[in-house]
């Protein structure tokens, strides 16, 4: 496995310090100091430890059921003039890529000695992957999930609570996932010897983006293998995935970043348009500013307060960005482009009417922009499809009626 290959000569990697360029680090509070400071250190040993990778192989394998196939979608790619394949992180156990992550971090909180896992959660995606893993594993699992979300996302609270989780209410601020992750951090303060942390995308403080972006690195690693297999090259002409704080995106990149020939394409959460007040188009709406321990682009007033993200995917609607695409942003490395709500859906549609798939409606959104790309008929193009589309039937429902 690639997970621990040594990055220490990319531009597009973290530096001896945990930033990529001037994004990223630890500013925790003192308290948090001793939690971090021991993830910094232990990280990179465990991931490289054979007998760590072995055992994360074989739950991929036999648990989650990778390799997930490379794709390639006939007729999607005769509408769009370019040779389209779909990573289908949809067809991994519990519907989506997370799992990858919450594998990897739990194998890893077990060689720290942890005995409690806590998580945050948006729409449940990363709760109820986190649940799952800590049943696997017979470990306590506490999910701070905010109490308008708990409402919003009933199902998969019922998900967390029949894999054996403790779902708390975070009543703070807007209650939703920021307040959610605020609580887990509090959590972790009080807690600093038995319990890790599974942060859920490529956010926070160092050395999560950097250890989430290694355990999703599997995404890139079998693309190029199988794209090696498909098409006589490893290296595509284009990847495209979309962007809440970055995980599958980042998952897809990793493998790539040096490869400056493969066009990087991310995609945010444009909502109702990106000057509608009602967006998560970070990139485009952003300033640099420290959200959860680490400093990179975020929506925010003119004075420093963090402004309410919308989209219509839950698992997009984050007023950050994971460090690492900050500066690919600011590199140019990747092109960042929005999807409206209005575009996902139509993008959705098309892919269920096209190749028989129902996408995520984060998924849908990396989707939605092949029509705007500068296709050449011979061009190579890879869409991560980074979930399916169960979750969100009552929004397809909701808005094919109108
Ligand atoms: C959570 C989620 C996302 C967004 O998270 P990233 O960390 O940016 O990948 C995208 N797609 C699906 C299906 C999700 O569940």
């Amino acid at each position: 496995m690639d997970i621990a290959i040594d990055t220490s000569k990319s531009r597009y990697h973290i530096d001896k310090n945990g930033y990529y360029g001037r994004f990223g680090g630890a500013y925790v509070p003192e308290m948090l100091f001793p939690n971090v400071d021991e993830l910094q250190h232990k990280y990179m040993e465990v991931l490289s430890d054979p007998a760590f990778q072995q055992e994360f192989e074989a739950l991929l394998r036999d648990y989650v059921g990778r390799p997930s196939p490379l794709y390639f979608a006939k007729r999607l790619s005769e509408k769009y003039q370019a040779k389209i394949f779909l990573k289908r992180e949809d067809l991994n156990h519990t519907g989506a890529h997370k799992v990858n992550n919450t594998i990897g971090q739990i194998l890893l909180a077990k060689r720290l000695g942890k005995k409690r896992i806590i998580a945050e959660t948006g729409a449940g995606q990363h709760g109820v992957a986190t649940a799952t893993v800590c049943a696997l594993m017979g470990m306590e699992c506490v999910v701070y999930m905010g109490s308008i979300d708990i409402e919003r996302q009933a199902p998969n609270v019922s998900r967390m609570k029949m894999l054996g989780a403790t779902v708390v209410a975070a009543t703070s601020g807007s209650q939703t996932l920021k307040d959610a992750t605020n609580e887990a951090i509090r959590d972790w303060i009080n807690n600093p010897v038995d319990t890790h942390y599974i942060l859920g995308t490529a956010a926070g403080p160092h050395p999560y983006p950097d250890m989430v972006a290694r355990l999703q690195s599997v995404i890139s690693e079998e693309i190029r293998k199988q794209l090696l297999e498909k098409t006589g090259s490893e290296l595509p002409d284009y990847v495209v995935a979309c962007i809440g704080g970055g995980s599958n995106a980042a998952g897809a990149f990793f493998h790539y970043l040096d490869e400056e020939e493969v066009k990087l394409v991310a995609v945010e959460a444009g909502g109702k348009g990106v000057h509608s007040g009602h967006s998560a188009a970070t990139t485009q709406l952003g300033k640099i500013g420290i959200i959860h321990a680490s400093k990179t682009l975020l929506m925010q007033t003119e004075d420093g307060q963090i402004t309410e993200p919308y989209s219509i995917s839950a698992g997009l609607d984050y007023p950050g960005i994971g460090p690492m695409h900050a500066h690919l942003y600011e590199t140019g490395r990747a092109m960042f482009l929005d999807a409206t709500d209005d575009e996902a859906l139509a993008a959705a549609y098309e892919l269920c009417k096209l190749e028989g798939i129902i996408p995520a409606m984060e998924s849908a959104h990396a989707l939605a922009k092949l029509k705007d790309l500068p296709f050449n008929p011979d061009d190579v193009v890879v869409v991560c499809l980074s979930g399916r589309g169960d979750k969100d039937l009552n929004t397809y429902i909701r808005h094919m009626n109108k």
